[in-house]
């Protein structure tokens, strides 16, 4: 067994509240610096698919997760404007048997504090909040970072074995790797929550709708417990901008969705107010780890969310990189990292992309792939993700590896 490295993560979202967990378990010492004061997770809901949750289950969540998520029996997918079912995706207990593990959705809230609450329980963790990453300095045995506290003040330096950066979407670690910027996708996620005893009762089941039509989709599941509905609305956006939380004007959505069939319109004129993130596109880092510093999660490859795959790719991440680092040589565990993952994320980044071309088609390519949905039929259509929810960390350790590998199609 190895020395037990010091390993700082910067950021604690998803991705390094879980490298956080993975790490401390290999008995490594962790600093986790999240620049935020506050934990509290803006109101919107995840899909969280095998991949990930048997990751989660592997550092004792799975039974946090089953309170906190559940698990929808399928998805069901409509057009948005005759209402017409298209299609389907089986998943509750069939996911389970297929992969190994169950599909959940969860508030992002609850799937935050189960994973901050691990965090705290393990004495190996060291959590500064508060504090923002501003530099990095990397010398042949070790590496630094400089952190200030948000309110201005002193900064300090902290010094590694091991620098990861979680930091988000906005990295600003990445650029001492990669700094190809990030482009704005011109499209816009309206993002909102409503009771689910007043959504129109044909949507009140606990399947996740998908509605499709030229140039945007809406997708919906319950969460909370089932008492709560959370909604997204995928929208064409001509000036976007930085980050989470921007309100939106529920006028302009229905807008969007004027011509939508009744039942869909009724539930997306329910929510008084929206939440609006602007998407944006990145390529996957190059590399995604070197020397010292490795990168994970939407810092190293923000995924547009057709694919719902950007929280579960930072959770594959973090299981990979502590696997990779048993070894106990740095660079050469990074670079097997970088080997191990880039690959991965950079196909999983090309699917999401061909998924939202796929979403958004119409005229002939609309029909050409609602025939193809319907052929599939709901287990066909699961079985089409083999490659992305069979993936498991390897049992020797490195690389990550799919159990049940499928043909790419074009997406969905
Ligand atoms: C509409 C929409 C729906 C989505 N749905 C899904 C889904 O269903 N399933 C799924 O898997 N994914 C989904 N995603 C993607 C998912 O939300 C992200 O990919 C995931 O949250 C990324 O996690 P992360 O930890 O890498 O980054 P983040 O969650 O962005 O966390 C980064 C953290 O770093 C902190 N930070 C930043 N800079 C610094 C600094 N300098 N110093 C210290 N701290 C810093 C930030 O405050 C933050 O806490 C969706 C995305 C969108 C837009």
């Amino acid at each position: 067994m190895p020395d037990p490295l010091s390993i700082t993560v910067a950021g604690a979202g998803i991705g390094g509240l879980t490298a956080a967990l993975c790490l401390s378990d290999a008995g490594h010492a962790v600093t986790l610096v999240e620049r935020r004061t506050g934990f509290s997770e803006v109101g919107a809901g995840l899909q969280l698919s095998p991949n990930a949750s048997r990751v989660l289950a592997s550092l004792g969540l799975a039974a946090a997760l089953r309170r906190a998520g559940s698990e929808p029996p399928g998805v069901v997918v409509r057009s948005l404007k005759s209402g017409s079912r298209i299609g389907g995706v089986r998943l509750g207990e069939a996911a389970r048997e297929r992969y190994g593990a169950p599909y959940h959705v969860i508030h992002r809230a609850d799937l935050q504090t189960l994973l901050l609450d691990a965090v705290r329980s393990r004495p190996g963790i060291r959590l500064l909040v508060g504090r923002e990453v501003t530099g990095l300095a990397e010398r042949a045995d070790g590496i630094a970072i400089t952190v200030e506290s948000a309110g201005g003040g002193r900064g300090e330096t902290l010094e590694a074995d091991l620098v990861i950066g979680a930091d988000g979407l906005r990295s600003r670690l990445r650029g001492h790797l990669d700094d190809r910027p990030v482009a704005p996708a011109r499209m816009a996620a309206w993002r909102a929550i409503v009771p689910r005893d007043v959504v129109p009762e044909a949507l009140r089941g606990g399947e996740t709708g998908l509605w499709l039509g030229r140039g945007r989709h809406v997708v919906h599941y319950p969460i909370g417990n089932g008492e709560r509905v959370n909604v997204v609305a995928i929208v064409p956006e001509r000036q976007g901008d930085d980050g989470w939380g921007r309100l939106g004007e529920p006028a302009m959505l229905r807008a969007h969705f004027r011509d939508a069939t009744p039942e869909l319109a009724q539930l997306l004129g329910l929510p008084d107010s929206w939440l609006v993130w602007s998407l944006a596109d990145r390529p996957t880092a190059r590399p995604m780890a070197r020397g010292r510093l490795a990168l994970l999660g939407d810092a190293a490859h923000p995924m547009l969310p057709f694919l719902a795959q950007g929280a579960a790719l930072a959770v594959e991440d973090a299981a990979t990189l502590a696997a990779c680092l048993a070894g106990g040589d740095v660079p050469k565990a990074l670079a097997a990292y970088d080997a191990a993952r880039r690959p991965r994320a950079k196909r999983v980044q090309k699917a999401a992309r061909a998924n939202g071309r796929v979403y958004h088609a119409g005229g002939f390519a609309a029909l050409c792939r609602n025939l193809v949905m319907r052929r599939l039929g709901p287990d066909g259509m699961r079985d089409r993700y083999g490659w992305l929810y069979g993936w498991q960390p390897d049992g020797n350790g490195a690389h990550g590896r799919t159990r049940t590998d499928t043909p790419e199609g074009p997406g969905f």
